[in-house]
């Protein structure tokens, strides 16, 4: 029987998730990070929404987002599922060579490769209109030749490629026409700085600077014409992505919260039967499951084949939950009391944390824009 909202198999699949996640506990290194995520690789968990006829689970972005939040839920949200097969994995699925595709997708899915993406740049920012990285062709050879800088590039260190945003030479100004690179993470030229982020995340943040990188003539990745249409086609997953990544998060606080708020007892009763205790907790978890819903619809418009409506849902659908996040995050810290900010209990580290949903990939103040402009028709400031 199928219900509105979600299949037998999907519960199955979160069942399964579920169960596998809380056998592994809250991962604070590298090794552990990528133990989990080979194990979840080899499940099929990591490439479940990749194609079938390359290593794949021939599924789609509802059951990737699914995926991305149970392990979140259990206190590991995965951040590079966000990028590596939503993001990277999309684009080449859909706009890749069979070449690019038969290299690339297999490992991704079965977690022997990552690959990261990077698009923000130092003096862009939120305006992915004004990047500068730009492509030049060297006639002579058939190359690329890349010139320019990034900035918060998640996992670059641990991601065997970047697949990065730039602008081909003839693009430089006027419209943005972006075309995407993958540059090998020790191709010369590309140089990496960690930033030392107030983030307790074992995944971590780069500067990037690329000094003529060469690339074949094979690292460009679909048509150089169309590649806004294909940027959407990752940005669009990477959002609902990253609305997983918070409902999870969200999630996993709000369950630490409930679990204390049984059990404290100060007065006569737990401090769960206090309503100023009691009604935040209930209003985040109503919060985390409007996220959800609104990250169901975008994740089955996108798999429908929907890009345009997708686009809108993503957007709601990444605000909604960022917003969850962190009001989930921040009521769980209270009703811990002092205990809400030590170590061992583990909540005080997602108050940064779970800011990252509200920031990235696109902040809190560009989906009110977009949805000013876009859904609302109501002019533009900028
Ligand atoms: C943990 C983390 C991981 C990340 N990983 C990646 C990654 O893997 N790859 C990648 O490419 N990027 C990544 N990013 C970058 C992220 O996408 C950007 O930080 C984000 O897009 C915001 O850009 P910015 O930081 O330059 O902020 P800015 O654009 O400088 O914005 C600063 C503030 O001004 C507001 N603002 C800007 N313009 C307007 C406007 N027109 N109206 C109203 N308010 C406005 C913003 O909402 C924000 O609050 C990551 C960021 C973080 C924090």
């Amino acid at each position: 029987m199928t219900t509105l909202i979600e299949s037998n198999e999907h519960k199955s699949l979160r069942e399964a998730v579920a169960a596998f996640a809380n056998t592994h506990p809250h991962t604070t290194n590298a090794e552990d990070n990528t133990r989990l995520w080979q194990a979840a690789a080899k499940l099929g968990y990591i490439g479940v929404n990749l194609p079938e006829a390359y290593g794949g689970g021939g599924a789609g972005i509802t059951e990737l987002s699914l995926v991305l939040e149970e392990l979140g839920a259990a206190g590991n949200p995965l951040l590079m599922m966000i990028v590596s097969p939503a993001i990277c994995g999309t684009v080449i699925a859909r706009f890749g060579t069979e070449e690019q595709k038969r290299e690339w997708l297999p490992p991704l899915a079965d977690g022997t490769r990552l690959m990261a993406f990077g698009i923000t740049e130092p003096d862009a920012g939120s305006n992915s209109h004004r990047i500068t990285t730009t492509a030049r062709r060297d006639a002579a050879a058939g190359d690329w030749i890349l010139t320019g800088r990034k900035v918060f590039v998640s996992g670059v260190d641990i991601a065997d490629a970047t697949l990065i945003v730039g602008r081909t030479e003839d693009a430089r100004t006027g419209k943005l026409k972006p075309c995407l690179f993958i540059v090998p993470r020790d191709a010369p030229g590309f140089g990496r700085r960690a930033i030392d982020m107030e983030l307790n995340a074992v995944e971590r943040q780069f500067e990037l600077t690329l000094d003529d990188v060469r690339l074949p003539a094979d690292a460009l990745v679909g048509d150089e014409d169309a590649g806004l249409l294909q940027l959407f086609a990752g940005l669009n997953p990477e959002r609902v992505m990253t609305a997983a990544f918070g409902i999870g998060m969200g999630r996993y606080a709000l369950s630490r919260a409930l679990e204390y708020a049984r059990e404290r007892t100060v007065w006569k009763t737990p401090i769960g039967a206090h309503q100023a205790i009691a009604h935040p907790l209930a209003q985040a978890h109503i919060d985390l499951e409007l996220a959800r819903l609104m990250m169901q619809k975008a994740a089955h418009l996108y798999d429908a084949g929907d890009d345009v409506g997708a686009g809108e849902a993503a957007n709601m659908a990444k605000y909604a939950a960022g917003e969850a996040c962190v009001k989930a995050v921040d009521q769980a810290v209270h009703t811990l009391g002092g205990n809400g900010l030590t170590r061992e209990f583990g909540l005080a580290r997602l108050i940064t944390a779970s800011r990252v949903a509200r920031i990235a990939p696109v902040s809190r103040e560009m989906i009110l824009n977009y949805v000013s402009h876009q859904t609302l028709g109501l002019p533009k400031s900028y």
